[in-house]
């Protein structure tokens, strides 16, 4: 994308709005904009850090073989008048009325849906287990909605469902999700703890919060050091064993980590002193397993080994997808701007000519932009210097490519890596090959 035409509206000064640093990066950046409380547009640069997020929790998801639905944001109250969480609910829910006076509601999550969808469909034990995910908009009228896209009314999540026989391979695919959720945030450049949570208002028995640390989250977090260090790309977990995600579930879990909710004192005493992390975190995601809580409900059975009839076991899965790039720019950023993690940043590298309009920078940076028009934002503003580093620093791409009239004569060009600061003069060829 060329910077000259591009629609990325970035702002010099902290927009008095907003409270926390992400909020602030991200209507200084030119990411997102307002439009009623609580709800967003999603700019260029934006929509396309929401859509690498997106598709990160997609392919781990599709990891494990859950597999991608899209349900709508609109939902029928009857549905939920089946399973009693229309009046249970409360006012975080949208209600709609259409020309018929027949009542809906704007999705705050899916279970009711998708249990009826399931049913609809499947009948056999022999179809099972089953895993059905989507990416969609959901709304929730929060009170105070606030900090931006972190605490929306709208906002998107990945919402995903489990239907098992019996509440041994429920286990099963909770832990199979979780092993998904580690992997899904290491790829995202972050670092998300695991953290026994409250069953709460969807009710059940087993369940984790992820949650990144941030000093602006909203809830304390107490967990053992021993729990950050591990690689869940590299770790050999074959989730199509039990046993093998068993052993993985209680290395996990095992390690003291819990939110102020949960947490518990004379537990916390046990965990050695210099292994103790205490802070506050943002929750990214939720996994639950709720039994046949809402199969029962809405009264969906299937034919069990026995021939008798069964109410399928789930879980839910969500990860708030909008959440996340706030969440990420809490962890990434520095006192310049955002410093973007590689696999989710809207372009690869910034192209800063510091001399539009000379021939020999122009060839150059043309060259490197032709390379990869998509991956690259191009600077070719007729800007000072010093407007396109600082501006480049705030967008936080995660190299700059500067061409300036010097280098440009040998064709060599200073590369810049945003998140160390580390400079070096290269060839446009290596600079290409190290960037792309
Ligand atoms: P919170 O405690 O922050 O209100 P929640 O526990 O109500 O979140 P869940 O029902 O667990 O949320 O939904 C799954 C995920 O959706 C959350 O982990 C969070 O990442 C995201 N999410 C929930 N509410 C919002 C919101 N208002 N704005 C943006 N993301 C949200
Ligand atoms: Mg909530
Ligand atoms: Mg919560
Ligand atoms: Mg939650």
């Amino acid at each position: 994308m060329r910077l000259s035409r591009s629609f990325l509206p970035t702002l010099k000064e902290n927009p008095a709005e907003a409270q926390i640093v992400s909020h602030r990066l991200m209507l200084r950046a030119g990411l997102v904009r307002q439009t009623a409380s609580g709800i967003y547009a999603w700019l260029p640069a934006g929509l396309k850090v929401l859509r690498n997020i997106g598709q990160i929790v997609r392919e781990e998801q599709d990891r494990i073989g859950a597999q991608e639905v899209l349900m709508p944001t609109l939902q029928s109250a009857d549905l939920w008048r089946r399973s009693g969480r229309y009046d249970a609910y409360g006012p975080e829910m949208l209600r709609i009325q259409d020309r018929h006076k027949r009542e809906l509601l704007y999705g705050p999550t899916n279970e009711e849906m998708i249990t009826d969808l399931f049913g609809q469909a499947v009948k056999s034990y022999k179809e099972l287990p089953q895993a059905l995910y989507h990416i969609q908009w959901k709304f929730r009228d929060e009170v105070r909605p606030r900090f931006g896209v972190m605490r929306g009314r709208e906002f998107l999540m990945k919402d995903a469902y489990s239907f098992d026989v019996d509440y041994a391979s429920a286990v099963t695919s909770y832990r199979r999700m979780l092993l998904a959720y580690l992997r899904t945030f290491q790829r995202l450049g972050v670092q998300a703890v695991p953290m026994r949570a409250d069953t709460g208002p969807i009710g059940g028995e087993l369940s984790h919060e992820f949650l990144i640390l941030a000093p602006t989250g909203e809830s304390g977090v107490y967990y053992d050091a021993a729990l950050g260090e591990q690689d869940w790309l590299d770790e050999p977990v074959d989730t199509n064993n039990p046993e093998a995600l068993e052993a993985f579930f209680n290395r996990v879990t095992t390690p003291y980590a819990a939110t102020d909710e949960m947490h518990d004192t004379a537990a916390w005493e046990n965990v050695p002193a210099e292994r103790r992390r205490e802070g506050r975190g943002v929750e990214v995601g939720h996994i639950f397993y709720f039994g046949n809580k809402y199969t029962k409900a809405l009264d969906v059975s299937i034919t069990g080994p026995d021939g008798n009839k069964l109410y399928p076991e789930m879980g839910s899965y969500g990860i708030g997808v909008s959440r996340l790039t706030g969440a990420i720019i809490e962890a990434c950023h520095d006192e310049n701007g955002i410093i973007w993690p590689d696999s989710v940043a809207p372009f690869k590298a910034a192209i800063l000519n510091l001399k539009m309009g000379d021939t020999l920078c122009d060839d150059v940076c043309e060259r490197i932009y032709a390379a990869a028009p998509e991956d690259f934002l191009y600077d070719d503003r007729a800007e000072r210097a010093g407007v396109k580093f600082a501006d480049a620093d705030l967008m936080g791409h995660p190299w700059q490519i500067v061409v300036g009239p010097r280098g440009a004569k040998e064709g060599i060009v200073e590369l810049k890596r945003r998140a160390t600061g580390e400079r070096r003069e290269v060839s446009v060829d290596d600079a290409l090959a190290l960037v792309l």
